[in-house]
C-alpha cells in the first residue's frame, strides 16, 4: 500500500524547515522573508529530475492535475476526450469540468484501456486520450501512443496509481504529452492532498502553469500584482506544506515500489498454486508498482465470497469487488454528460469490461507486510475456490 506507511520524521523536518525560514506557506513571492526556501518549486524540480521530464507543475490534487492538463488543450464543447471504463470517477469528472464530451473505452486483460476499442471510439471531434494505469499496472502504451500519433491526438497519462512504475524502461507519466499524478492519502507517495503534472512541451506547460494560478504568467519582469495574463484560469496551487512533505516522500518512492513488489511476489507465489484463478496480464517490459495483486474467479458471487472470507480473516480487498461502482463507468448513470455521449445508456456500452471486472478480486499490497499474510491470503482464497 501507500506512502502513508512510511510517513515520519523526514516529512516533519521538511515542514519545520519552512517555519525555521520565516513560515511562508505560499509558493510565490515574499522573497525577503523566506531565506530562499521554496518547497513547491524544489519538489517540482526534484520530481522532473527523477522522471527525466522537461517540466513539472505541482497542483492541489490528482483531480486538479487532470483538470489543469485539459485546460492546457483549449477544448471546446464539441470536442471529445476518451478515457477507459475502469478508472476512478475523477478522470471523467475532469473531462466534464473542462466542458468536453467524455467517452469511455472497454478494457483489455491488463484491466486498462483496450487499444482496439480506442480505435472504435475515435471520431473527427476527438482531441485527447486519457489512459489510466489502474492500480499501478502499465497500460498498453506502445499501441495506444501509436493510435494517438496516427490520429493527431494528445495523450495524457493518468498516473495517479502508476507513480514509480515504468514500461520498457520509460517511466509511466512520461510516455504521453502530459502525465498527471495524485498524492492523496491512498496513493504511492502522499502529501495528504496534492498532484503533479509532467510535460514534454514547454507551451503546454506554460498554459497549464498560468491556468492553475488565475492566469498569472509569473512574468519575471514585473511584481506579481502587476503580472501579465492571456486568459482566465482558476486556483489549483499547491501549498508549501504539501510541497515540503512531497520532497521527502519522493525520496522514498523507489524504496516503496521495491518493497511493494517484494510483498506482492510473496503473495503471488502462494496464490499461483490455486487452480481456477487467472492473474491480471501485463504487457512485456512492465515494471508495475504492485499496488495490488488482481485475479479473476469464475463469477461475481465467488469474487464476493473471496472478499467476505478475507474480511472474516482480518484481511481486505482493494477496490474490487467492493468499490466496483466507484471505478467502473458502466455504473455511472449519475453522470448525465457521460450517458449522453454514450447515446443515452451505459448499460450495454462496456460489456467486455463488465464481464471481466465483475469477477475480479484485488489484494492490497503493503510496504511492510506481516510474515503470516501470504499464507493467510492463500488459505482464505483456497477455501472458497477449492
Ligand atoms: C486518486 C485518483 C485520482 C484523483 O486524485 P485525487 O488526488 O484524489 O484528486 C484520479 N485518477 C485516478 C485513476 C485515481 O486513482
Amino acid at each position: 500500500m501507500p506512502g502513508f506507511e512510511v510517513i515520519g520524521k523526514e516529512e516533519l523536518n521538511e515542514i519545520i524547515d519552512i517555519f525555521d525560514n520565516g513560515g511562508i506557506l505560499f509558493r510565490h513571492g515574499f522573497d525577503q522573508l523566506r531565506n530562499n526556501s521554496y518547497k513547491v518549486l524544489e519538489f517540482e524540480k526534484n520530481f522532473s529530475e527523477y522522471f527525466r521530464s522537461k517540466k513539472a507543475l505541482a497542483v492541489s490534487s490528482g483531480t486538479a492535475a487532470l483538470r489543469v492538463a485539459l485546460a492546457a488543450l483549449n477544448l471546446s464543447e464539441r470536442d471529445e476526450v476518451i478515457t477507459q471504463s475502469f478508472t476512478f470517477v475523477a478522470t471523467v469528472e475532469a473531462i466534464i469540468e473542462s466542458r468536453a464530451k467524455p467517452v469511455c473505452t472497454d478494457i483489455d486483460d491488463t484491466l486498462n484501456m483496450d487499444p482496439e476499442d480506442l480505435k472504435n471510439r475515435i471520431t473527427k471531434n476527438t482531441k485527447a486520450v486519457i489512459v489510466v494505469h489502474m492500480l499501478g499496472m502499465p497500460a498498453n502504451l506502445p499501441a495506444i501512443k501509436k493510435i494517438c500519433d496516427e490520429n493527431n491526438l494528445i495523450l495524457i497519462e493518468d498516473t495517479a496509481w502508476g507513480c514509480g512504475g515504468s514500461l520498457q524502461g520509460v517511466k509511466l507519466g512520461t510516455w504521453g504529452d502530459i502525465g498527471t499524478f495524485s498524492f492523496d492519502f491512498a496513493k504511492t507517495i502522499t502529501t495528504g492532498e496534492g498532484g503533479m503534472l509532467l510535460f514534454k512541451d514547454e507551451k503546454l506547460f506554460k498554459k497549464a502553469a498560468a491556468w492553475h494560478d488565475h492566469g498569472h504568467e509569473n512574468n519575471p519582469k514585473v511584481p506579481r500584482w502587476e503580472d501579465t495574463r492571456s486568459s482566465s484560469g482558476f486556483n489549483y496551487r499547491m501549498s508549501e506544506l504539501q510541497g515540503a512533505v512531497g520532497i521527502s516522500q519522493l525520496k522514498k518512492l523507489s524504496y516503496i515500489v521495491e518493497q511493494q513488489r517484494k510483498s506482492r511476489d510473496l503473495i503471488f507465489n502462494k496464490l499461483k498454486e490455486i487452480k481456477n484463478i487467472q492473474f491480471r496480464k501485463s504487457i512485456e517490459g512492465s515494471y508495475d508498482t504492485a499496488d495490488a495483486l488482481i485475479f479473476t474467479v469464475d463469477s461475481r458471487e465467488k469474487a464476493i465470497d473471496c472478499r467476505n472470507k478475507l474480511v472474516e480473516n482480518s484481511l481486505a480487498t482493494k477496490i474490487l469487488p467492493e468499490a466496483y461502482t466507484w471505478h467502473f463507468a458502466g455504473t455511472w448513470s449519475h453522470m448525465q454528460e457521460l450517458v449522453k455521449s454514450h447515446n443515452g445508456s451505459l448499460a450495454k456500452e462496456f460489456k467486455k469490461s463488465e464481464e471481466i471486472l465483475s469477477r475480479c478480486v484485488s489484494i492490497p499490497i503493503n510496504i511492510h507486510m506481516k510474515d503470516e499474510v501470504p499464507e493467510k491470503v492463500f488459505n482464505s482464497i483456497n477455501s472458497i475456490l477449492n
